[in-house]
């Protein structure tokens, strides 16, 4: 049944959610501060840049003047890159001498001092791998199946691809190869490795692993089909040292009514030691954070709690996830919804979440105001890797943005502040305010 005061509140939903996209467009904050933590570099957990970011947040936090700003301590994996990763076709009548474009994989072990030299088998999948048997053993283990273009949404196609550099090196292992190479898991045909996390398995000896450039897979390639007993040499110093102490970043503007009722809205704060992490996840933390900011800058106080969370460590732990999601537990906290930006800083398309039917139906009416920021749809689908370890909060949300490019950049020296365009994560802090606005508002 319509309510007296129905017209005046959607005119004045409209009006909040008009004015969340034009100040995130004319002033574009969130973008600036990007550029700020850019210059700090990349992030990876455990790293000394990791913690001078996450001291700029926090100070960031408190000059935004927001009501309670928390550093929640936990200890983070530190894995190192080294100073040498390189490889190099060592023994070929043809192309002796030819150096290729990689680098290690997150996690990986290092090869001795010398290399390691072996040749190469190429395959484009484990059952391939399998059908080899015994040809595989001594050998460098090149898994070469490209990213699945014929895809529209490119996580699909990620999701499709990515087996080869999270699990190449305990197959590569297990049928006896000495290290593994893995195509770069990218969109863009460039010569740039795009690193990633690699898993070892208890019980399977570890080996070394690496990626390498699109351009220089197709090249090896070329040169295993006319020489299949060429050699590389693998070279790399990366090392895994003892957990170092690390923070989330949590920042709250506390509800005028609901101060108990939580609403986060969250990005990952750690990034790969590849260019500076500004698609992944700098630009999600900083859409996050102005999502908040917007508030008081239109001088509105929500009626449930707001809170900006920057986890540590979601590329090769989610260590901080796991932490704030058991601390959130035994404090009995209610947390209403949690929002994460984590698939770069694109165009708006939608809201993906994880909810009942009815949720996702009151977010559904809710759309005649999103679409002020250009979201389309509100569906069920996963939310995002962090707040997905919440439990019991009524939506846990991904903000979703165009996938065409995210990964060309994904990983890789070419996710730098150039790559983002202000005005696209200008529209997604717009859009999550006006999620937040409307969660705040209205409950679910
Ligand atoms: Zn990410």
């Amino acid at each position: 049944m319509a309510q007296p005061d129905q017209p005046d509140r959607q005119e004045r939903y409209l009006q909040t959610a008009t004015a969340f996209v034009e100040k995130a467009l004319t002033e574009q904050k969130g973008y600036r501060w990007l550029g700020e933590l850019c210059e700090i570099g990349p992030r990876l957990s455990g790293s000394e840049n990791s913690l001078k970011a996450i001291h700029w947040a926090k100070a960031k936090m408190e000059a935004l003047g927001f009501d309670r700003v928390i550093l929640q301590p936990v200890m983070v994996p530190r894995w190192v890159r080294g100073k040498v990763e390189e490889a190099r076709v060592i023994e070929s009548a043809r192309v002796k001498g030819r150096k290729l474009a990689v680098t290690a994989l997150g996690g990986s072990i290092a090869t001795p001092r010398e290399g390691i030299s072996a040749e190469v088998v190429e395959v484009k999948d484990f059952a391939e791998l399998a059908a080899l048997g015994e040809k595989a053993r001594g050998k460098i283990v090149f898994f070469n199946r490209p990213f699945a273009q014929q895809l529209t949404n490119t996580f699909a196609g990620y999701g499709k691809t990515v087996d080869q550099r999270v699990y190449g090196a305990v197959e590569a292992a297990q049928a006896g190869g000495v290290a593994a190479l893995v195509r770069s898991v990218t969109t863009r045909y460039d010569n740039v490795p795009h690193t990633g996390s690699v898993n070892y398995r208890e019980g399977v000896t570890q080996i070394p692993a690496a990626a390498i450039g699109q351009i220089d897979a197709d090249f090896l390639s070329a040169a295993l089909k006319q020489d299949p007993h060429l050699k590389v040499r693998l070279k790399l110093s990366c090392q895994t040292l003892p957990d170092a102490q690390s923070y989330n970043v949590i920042g709250d503007l506390l509800g005028s009514e609901f101060p108990k009722e939580y609403i986060v809205l969250a990005g990952h704060f750690d990034s790969w030691d590849k260019g500076c992490g500004a698609h992944d996840d700098g630009a999600g933390c900083l859409q996050a954070l102005e999502a908040l900011d917007l508030f008081k800058r239109l001088d509105l106080r929500p009626r449930r709690t707001l809170r900006c969370v920057f986890y540590i460590n979601e590329e090769n732990g989610i260590r901080g996830a796991l932490k704030y999601a058991r601390e959130a537990d035994s404090l009995g906290l209610k947390h209403l919804a949690a929002i994460e930006s984590d698939r770069g800083a694109f165009a708006p398309r939608g809201f993906s979440v994880e909810g009942d039917s009815a949720v996702i139906a009151r977010m559904n009416a809710w759309l005649p105001y999103l679409q002020k920021a250009d979201i389309e749809w509100v569906r069920p689908g996963g939310s995002g890797v962090d707040v997905s370890q919440i439990k019991n909060a009524k939506a846990l949300i991904g903000y979703v943005p165009d996938s065409q490019r995210y990964f060309d950049f994904h990983h890789s020296d070419n996710d730098v502040y150039e790559a983002v365009n202000p005005r696209e994560m200008q529209m997604g802090a717009a859009a999550m305010a006006i999620l937040a606005y409307l969660l705040s508002e209205e409950g679910l």
